[in-house]
């Protein structure tokens, strides 16, 4: 079954955004196979980020990361890399549709509350950054 890494970023943990992520994914009818709070290490968040390492905003964004606590997430269900992208929105905050998660969330680019997997290849990389086999379901 295809499955996609979904984190809350620091910004959405501080907002007290994490129950409302958590129920859109839920009602919607995804399985959560995996989950877990961390602080991220500067590693992990390069490693995560690490096709965007040459982008000017690369460094804010790792640190930005690293800054507060993650709500790390394996979702599971048919579509699920591509629906949760559209559930998720624009990656500007700004330009997401309402009823997204950074549409209805967020306003500012550098902190749009969630990351999801862009392709089913990549939510298996990520997955495995984030999580060992025997974390999963
Ligand atoms: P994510 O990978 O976090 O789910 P995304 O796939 O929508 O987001 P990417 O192109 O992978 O977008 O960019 C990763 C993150 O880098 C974005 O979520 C955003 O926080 C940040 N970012 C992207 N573009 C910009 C920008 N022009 N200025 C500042 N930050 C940016
Ligand atoms: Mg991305």
């Amino acid at each position: 079954m295809e499955r996609t890494f979904i984190a809350i970023k620091p910004d959405g943990t501080n907002r007290g955004l994490i129950g409302e992520i958590i129920a859109r994914f839920e009602k919607k009818g995804y399985k959560l196979v995996a989950m877990k709070a961390v602080k991220p290490s500067k590693e992990l968040a390069e490693t995560h980020y690490d096709a965007l390492k040459e982008k000017p905003f690369f460094g804010p964004l790792v640190e930005f990361i690293c800054s507060g606590l993650v709500i790390a997430m394996v979702w599971e269900g048919t579509g699920v890399v591509k629906t949760g992208r559209q559930m998720i929105g624009a990656t500007n905050p700004l330009e997401s549709a309402p009823g997204t998660i950074r549409g209805d969330l967020g306003i500012d680019v550098g902190r749009n509350v969630i990351h999801g997997s862009d392709a089913v290849e990549t939510a298996e990389r990520e997955i495995g950054i984030w999580f060992k086999p025997e974390e999963l379901v």
